[in-house]
Parts: structure tokens; C-alpha cells; sequence
């Protein structure tokens, strides 16, 4: 037993704890788990627990399903909004096939092996995802509604913000499980919130993610309340967004950053932005991955529509916040918070790599706001569309060669079914958009 086991294993003795969660993420990124009594945990962390593959969306054919969970140990967090019960702690684990090889449809994986790629040429990815979402009321019988719970806005303070309380309580879970939180306020839109975690590794960040939005559902029902991650639950007002702010690193220091050049901005930095910009129209695909997500990357909602760059205005899709030296960054904002955080970033880091590997240079930076420009004027300045919903984006994910490669074969297929499948449902569907339009007037 390696002494890591050793030291976890003494770790739930000390928490005493009853249950361990093994948990991992299927295709679209939502979180998937198996409860172990702890008396199993030496079994799990030594030669992994097998489970089923065939059941998990994106995952295996049923004729190849044994599939092995192998925990994470730098992963090991008890929940603390179970801590009134008995103590429940959690893994996030890596997913095998029984002859030992990694499952290459395992998100985890995926965003593992872009990142050894970039280590390779000496850099660290680092990523900063800031996590936007509604809390709605529930009805009597306790099933979710989209009627707000308040009727703040942007920063706005109590006694309009009645949510303060709900969001304080998942600062502090999210602090004991390690999160270091930057900054929690209502946004703009009534009900709609957002709480920032400090920027690290993408793997961990990404970890983060799925254990944020665990955490952020589990609190707000225990008030009482449904936290949506849905990109735009309401037309008409803001949508929620998951801005990925995104970074390279090179033995410690910010590679993005250099004092002498023009913005501050490294050549790294440029070429990085350049391949995010030319590979933008599928990372929309992994990025955006729900019919609901284009109904929020509409001109007016603070989303962005077009595909450029700005050092300044929020209406470009990438834009570099102001601060320079350890904390220049890129803010891609075209994420939402459905998306499947370990695809989400091997892909922009893949792009981003391309961009540096072919030293690709971005357009110049639009510095006005897009959606008062006219559409000859954004022809002039070559300004391109991102796709407007989910099957364009779908046939330019599978018309880019580098992401389909980086995210592989097996997850490249389940996207698409997934695409195909949405959006014949969707299609076939009457909404009641038709029906208010249509049903008396013909
Ligand atoms: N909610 C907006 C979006 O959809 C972002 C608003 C903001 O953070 N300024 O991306
Ligand atoms: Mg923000
Ligand atoms: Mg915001
Ligand atoms: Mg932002």
C-alpha cells in the first residue's frame, strides 16, 4: 500500500466516516456516483471499484461495459451540508477498462492528456470559471418553477437580495472543501447570482465545477429552493453565463504577460487568442452544448454573438480583463454552465496551442460595441458569426480536425448522437411560441 493510501485511509478513520462517494462525469459533464461503505475504501483506493459503463450516458456499448473507478486521493473532501447525518466523504475518480488502460470517452481523461501535451512544451494551464445561475422557488408539491425568489440586481444588498443567506451557506460549504472564494453578488438578472473561485490548474478547476454546482444544488434545496445552471431558464432577461478565464504559465511566471509589448500582452499571449478565435465556432459545440444554450448567446444579454476580440468591451467573445503581471488572462465568454468543464477546456486549450504552434495572429481587437454596429460594417471588419444554434455548431465540431482529434473518436460520436437526438426532439416538438402565434390567427 503506497503511503498516500496509507495517509487517506487514516483520513476517513479520523472523519469518521460512513460512506464514500465515488464519483466521475459522463459525457455532458453531470456528475455520476456510487455510494461504498468506508470499510470498502481500501479496496477502491488500492485496486479500484468496477462498475457498469453500459447505463452512463456517452460511456460504453453493453457489450464492453466493465468499466473501473479508480479514485482521485488530492480529490478527498467530506460534504459538509451532509454533516447534521453521518459523515459522507467524496472521491472523484478516474475511469478504467478492466485490462488497465484509461476509458478515452472519461472527460477526465481527455482534459489529462491536452494537458500533458502543453506540459510537454513547458506550460501549465491554468483556468478561472465563473459560474452564473438562478435559484427559483419551489411550487407546493416541491417541484421546480422558474419564479424568482428575489427581485435584486447587479450587486444589489439585502433586504432585496433574500438569497444573501442561501449563498453565504454555500461559500462556506464550498470553503470547507477547499474552494478559496474570491467573490459571491447577485447578478444582473432577478434571482440570478454568481460566486468566483480563485484560478488554478484546469484539471482541478474543472473538478471544481462539477463539485460547485453538486454543492450550489444540494444547499439551495435545502432552502427550499431550485438552483438552475440552464443557460437561459427566461427570455427577456440575462442568461447564464460560465466566462472561462484562461492562462498559460511557464516555471511560475505568467507567459500571457510582458510589460514591453503593446497592451502588455505576450506574443504567447496573441498567438493563444488567435487559435481560440479560429477554433471558436466548434469549441461553441462542446462549450454550448444544449438547444437552450443559443437562446442565450443573443445580441442585448451581455453574451456574446460575434466572433472577435477586445481589451476592453464585454461584447466581444474574448475579451483580456485589465489586470497584468501573475493575473493577465483571456475571458472566453461564450461558455455556459451546462457545459462539460474537462471538454471545455482541452478544447480551448488545444485551440489556444494551435494558435501557438502555427504562430497565428489575431485580427485587431474591436474596441466598440458590437451589436451597434451594422452588418456591412461587421463584414468590413471581418467579423464573424458564432453558430446560432446547436446543429450548426455540431457540423463545425465535426468539420474541425484538431478538436474532434483532441477530444477523440468515442466522445466525438456521443456528441453527435446526443446533437442528432436533441434536436429531433426539439424539432418535432410544438412550443407554445407556435401556438400563441398560430392558433388563432390561421
Ligand atoms: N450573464 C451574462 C452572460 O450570459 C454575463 C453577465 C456578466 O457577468 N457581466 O454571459
Ligand atoms: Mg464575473
Ligand atoms: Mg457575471
Ligand atoms: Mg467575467
Amino acid at each position: 500500500m503506497s503511503t498516500d493510501v496509507a495517509k487517506t485511509l487514516e483520513r476517513i478513520e479520523a472523519d469518521k466516516v460512513k460512506f464514500v462517494r465515488l464519483q466521475f462525469s459522463d459525457i455532458q459533464g453531470l456528475p455520476k456516483n456510487v455510494a461504498i461503505p468506508a470499510w470498502q475504501a481500501e479496496k477502491a483506493l488500492t485496486e479500484g471499484i468496477s462498475f457498469d459503463g453500459s447505463s452512463i450516458e456517452g460511456f460504453a456499448r453493453i457489450e464492453e461495459s466493465d468499466m473501473v473507478l479508480k479514485p482521485d486521493t488530492s480529490t478527498y473532501s467530506l460534504l459538509p451540508w451532509r454533516a447534521n447525518e453521518c459523515p459522507v466523504a467524496r472521491f472523484i475518480c478516474d475511469v478504467y477498462m478492466p485490462d488497465g488502460t484509461p476509458f478515452e470517452g472519461d472527460p477526465r481523461h481527455i482534459l489529462r492528456k491536452v494537458l500533458a501535451e502543453a506540459k510537454e512544451m513547458g506550460y501549465t494551464f491554468n483556468t478561472g470559471p465563473e459560474l452564473e445561475f438562478f435559484l427559483f422557488k419551489l411550487d407546493e408539491e416541491g417541484m421546480p418553477t422558474i419564479v424568482p425568489q428575489d427581485k435584486g440586481g447587479y450587486f444589489d444588498l439585502a433586504p432585496t437580495d433574500l438569497a444573501e443567506d442561501v449563498r453565504s451557506e454555500i461559500v462556506l460549504a464550498l470553503t470547507d472543501m477547499g474552494f478559496e472564494i474570491e467573490a459571491s453578488h447577485h447578478e444582473v438578472a432577478e434571482s440570478q447570482h454568481e460566486i468566483d473561485f480563485k484560478y488554478g490548474d484546469a484539471l482541478k478547476t474543472a473538478d471544481n465545477v462539477i463539485t460547485f454546482k453538486y454543492a450550489t444544488k444540494s444547499i439551495a434545496l435545502q432552502n427550499g429552493l431550485n438552483a438552475t445552471f440552464m443557460a437561459k431558464p427566461k427570455f427577456g432577461i440575462n442568461g447564464s453565463g460560465m466566462h472561462v478565464n484562461a492562462s498559460l504559465f511557464k516555471d511560475g511566471e505568467n507567459v500571457f504577460y510582458d510589460p514591453e509589448a503593446p497592451l502588455q500582452l505576450s506574443e504567447v499571449a496573441l498567438h493563444f487568442i488567435a487559435g481560440v478565435l479560429e477554433h471558436a465556432k466548434s469549441i461553441t459545440r462542446v462549450a454550448n452544448p444544449t438547444i437552450n444554450s443559443y437562446k442565450r448567446l443573443v445580441p442585448g444579454y451581455e453574451a456574446p454573438v460575434y466572433v472577435s476580440w477586445s481589451a476592453q468591451n464585454r461584447t466581444a467573445l474574448v475579451r483580456v480583463p485589465s489586470p497584468r503581471g501573475k493575473s493577465t488572462r483571456m475571458e472566453l465568454r461564450s461558455p455556459d454552465p451546462t457545459c462539460n468543464p474537462y471538454l471545455t477546456f482541452a478544447a480551448i486549450l488545444a485551440a489556444g496551442m494551435d494558435g501557438i504552434k502555427k504562430q497565428l495572429v489575431p485580427p485587431a481587437g474591436v474596441n466598440q460595441n458590437i451589436f451597434e454596429m451594422t452588418e456591412d460594417e461587421r463584414n468590413r471588419s471581418h467579423i464573424d458569426t458564432l453558430p446560432g444554434d446547436l446543429m450548426t455548431a455540431n457540423r463545425h465540431l465535426l468539420e474541425d480536425t484538431l478538436i474532434c482529434d483532441t477530444l477523440g473518436a468515442h466522445v466525438i460520436d456521443g456528441l453527435n448522437s446526443i446533437a442528432q437526438m436533441e434536436w429531433d426532439s426539439f424539432r418535432t416538438a410544438v412550443h407554445p411560441w407556435e401556438i400563441e402565434q398560430y392558433l388563432t390567427r390561421f
